[in-house]
């Protein structure tokens, strides 16, 4: 039987069963009643292949009905210090402009939301997000604010009722000061870190009409590296677009969607400027890491980044909450490499995260770690006909040859 220990913020343990045996004789494990095709459109060709739609996706509508709130303009200046709740992900990390959706239910969570919500402007609705493996935060670490975005109140008559929230990443901050290890308090003191966009350097500059060689001045032009690290994760993953904008748009763009595992994401966002953050991602493309995933344990090939898949309009990785409220960090590839992914128990609709497909639990064939889920369309209509969705933080993608890892030589670990 399948068991899956789940970790919510501040680590209260949690477990969930699937119920279902290996061998898929369970019989727990059943297709939802709804009809088959209610997510399809009704009218026009009712063969017409009906693309995955990613901006359904994005909207985690398995939350039920979340209602828009009212909320303050989240940008704060740089170098504004404040007192934020904090909430603490022990493999979560937020990044400006992911989405982060949140199902909340133990008390500490809740008052932290509860007070974001209870705000005055401008810090209404903001909460601090802070990536700790080991309940540990050190000052100067970096988090990332995040704004409430929507909430479903779910009361069913015991405290704490349940929240459900999806959350947007907005802005770094740098901790100036953690609260003790066994502390309570639900308000750190932060400093809302800078991220301007970085101007384009003088055309002169980069055709050697200064004393500096056009490579060097390419080295530090942010704009040249967010053009040639498009152009690279394009080669590794040809299907999916890299978003157009500025260096700081594009660093982080790459940052969310680089399957990569958290210590390296955490890192990522720690980088000072974008140009440091575009540099990491380059030496990481171009030592060769980022075009095979393998599983983190046994590093067995799992599948290719070509086969990426853009299941939000944020790109082929994402967040989403499980009932036992575990956020969990997907990287979506059409297919797996053959022999590599076992599924446990039979393809399930409940609570599925993406409308009109079933649910199957991956595991690596070789070292039975859970990897993820098998998502299977439940019509024929709807296309990919399957996709596989793996938790980012049980792969890892070293370079294919031994030439150093682009990551790890800048302390970038993958
Ligand atoms: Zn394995």
């Amino acid at each position: 039987m399948a068991h899956l220990i789940v970790y919510f913020p501040e680590e209260e343990r949690e477990s969930i069963e699937d119920e279902g045996s290996s061998d898929g004789s369970s019989g727990s494990f059943h297709f939802s009643t709804t009809p088959e095709d209610e997510f399809l459109p009704e009218d026009g060709d009712e063969r017409a292949v009906v693309p995955l739609d990613p901006s359904l996706a994005g909207l985690h509508t398995y939350l039920g009905d979340c209602e828009d709130l009212a909320h303050s303009d989240a940008t704060l200046e740089d170098g504004h210090i404040c007192k934020l709740p904090v909430l603490t992900f022990p493999d979560v990390v937020v990044m400006p402009g992911c989405t982060l959706p949140l199902l909340v239910s133990n008390s500490r969570a809740h008052w932290v939301v509860e007070q974001a919500l209870a705000a005055p402007a401008p810090y209404k609705c903001l909460i601090a997000v802070i990536f700790s493996q080991q309940r540990r935060v050190a000052r100067g670490q970096i988090g990332c604010t995040a704004l409430l975005r929507k909430l479903h109140r779910e009361d069913n008559g015991i405290w704490p009722s349940t929240l459900k929230v999806i959350a947007e990443g907005c802005q770094r901050f740098e901790v100036l000061e953690a609260p003790r290890p066994q502390a309570t308090q639900l308000h750190w003191d932060v400093r809302i870190c800078s991220d301007a966009p970085t101007p384009r350097l003088p055309r002169e500059a980069g055709i050697g009409a200064a004393h500096w060689a056009p490579w060097a001045w390419h080295a530090c032009d942010a704009w040249a590296l967010a053009d040639t690290a498009r152009r690279l994760f394009a080669e590794v993953a040809p299907e999916v677009a890299v978003l157009r904008g500025d260096p700081v748009a594009v660093g982080y763009w790459l940052a969310r969607n680089l399957p990569v595992g958290p210590a390296a994401r955490q890192r990522l966002l720690e980088a000072a400027t974008p140009t440091h953050r575009l540099r990491a991602v380059l030496a990481h493309l171009r030592a060769g890491a980022g075009e095979r995933l393998l599983c983190r344990d046994c590093q067995h090939e799992i599948g290719r980044a070509k086969d990426s898949l853009r299941i939000t309009d944020e790109g082929p990785a994402g967040m989403f909450v499980n009932q036992g409220g575990y956020v969990h960090d997907l990287v979506a590839l059409r297919g797996v490499r053959s022999g590599s992914v076992g599924l446990q128990g039979r393809p399930t609709t409940d609570c599925s995260w993406f409308r009109g497909y079933a649910w199957t639990i991956a595991v690596c064939a070789h070292c039975s770690m859970h990897l993820g889920w098998q998502f299977t369309s439940r019509s024929a209509r709807l296309s990919p006909p399957s996709f596989y969705g793996l938790r980012r933080n049980n792969l890892s993608s070293r370079p294919v040859a031994a030439q150093g890892n682009g990551l790890s030589d800048m302390g970038i670990a993958a």
